[in-house]
């Protein structure tokens, strides 16, 4: 089966649910294909703190709310995985779909994020899910009075420390180095947590496990290699950063070394006719609030490409 649209936007996050917006206002017959539910990264963070405009925060339930905005003005919504993004002879762009599914457009936005780096530990994919998780919100309350560990110096460990804190007996931070990437705002909140101890130049140097469960963890001092043992660790929440999903645009030679889609100022790669937006795009700052400024630019790029 083929289908052909002007549009086919891959990912509905902030920046692909924006796109979707702009597009069906301008008449612009769009496709949104996800692979999971939508809402992307939104739908795994407490609150949206920094959106101008509203003081006391934004919940997750944002997501459901531009999930029904991304389709009010008749663009679809389709569940799918994408496999790989071809350019025909035509200069069309045929998306194949893991399920065989073939569908065509003139233009396509890649806004499908970034996922999460897993912990670099021999047995942390068999933990998944037994006291690793890569989720606070959707974890936290199976360790509630309990000791967990968080990993990480940026904004997600620092945030979902804060968040776990609520719930959990101890939260010990373990970051690498002296510095944080996370935001000050956030740093400054998480020391001020009396439950909340920060473990600055160590990593976690082994996962101790009992009954198929984590048991515990080894953690060790990057200055002094000196080992150090966390026996009632129960939950390991691994927030080390994470990784662009372009492996469908990998034959296109669009993306920096580090898989990040280049665009240039109109959302546009190299390959006319296919954009980005979003947490996917090579740039410096991640946010809801960048998202949607990418999805706005990339629809309008493409609204002028076909008109
Ligand atoms: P991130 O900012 O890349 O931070 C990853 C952290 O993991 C860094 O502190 C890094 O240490 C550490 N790390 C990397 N590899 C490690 C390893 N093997 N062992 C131990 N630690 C390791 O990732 P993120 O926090 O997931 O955030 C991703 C993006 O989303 C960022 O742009 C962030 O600003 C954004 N975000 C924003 C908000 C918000 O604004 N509220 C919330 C969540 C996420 P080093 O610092 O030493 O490299």
């Amino acid at each position: 089966m083929e289908t052909m649209y002007d549009l086919i936007i891959v990912g509905s996050g902030p920046a692909g649910m924006t796109a979707a917006v702009y597009a069906s206002r301008a008449n612009i017959k769009t496709v949104i294909l996800e692979a999971g539910a939508p809402g992307g990264k939104m739908l795994k963070t407490m609150e949206i703190e920094n959106w101008p405009g509203v003081t006391h925060g934004i919940s997750p339930q944002i997501a459901y709310e531009m999930h029904k905005h991304s389709t009010a003005f008749g663009a679809e919504f389709k569940m799918g995985e994408v496999a790989q993004v071809i350019v025909n002879e035509n200069d069309g762009k045929e998306i194949h779909l893991t399920n065989g599914e073939v569908l065509t457009a003139k233009a396509v936005i890649i806004a499908t994020g970034t996922k999460e780096r897993p912990l670099p530990l021999p047995n942390a994919e068999k933990l998944t899910g037994r006291g690793i998780s890569y989720c606070a919100i959707c974890d936290g309350a199976f360790f509630r009075n309990k000791h967990v560990a968080v990993i990480g110096g940026g904004n997600s460990a620092v945030e979902e420390a804060i968040h776990l804190a609520k719930t959990s007996a101890k939260v010990t931070l373990i970051h690498r180095r002296e510095g944080f990437r996370a935001d000050h705002i956030l740093l400054e909140r998480l020391e001020a947590l009396e439950n909340v101890e920060i473990m600055r130049n160590y990593v976690v140097d082994e996962v101790l496990e009992a009954e198929n469960k984590v048991a515990g963890i080894v953690v060790k001092n990057v200055l002094t290699e000196e080992l150090l043992t966390l026996a009632d660790v129960e939950g390991v929440f691994v927030y080390v950063g994470v990784d662009p999903i372009t492996a469908m645009v990998a034959d296109l030679h669009i993306t920096n070394e580090w898989g990040y889609l280049l665009v240039n100022s109109d959302m546009e790669t190299s390959v006319p006719g296919i954009y980005g937006a979003g947490d996917v795009i090579d740039k410096k700052i991640r946010q809801v609030v960048t998202a949607v400024n990418d999805g706005a630019i990339a629809a309008e790029s493409v609204k002028h490409q076909l008109s």
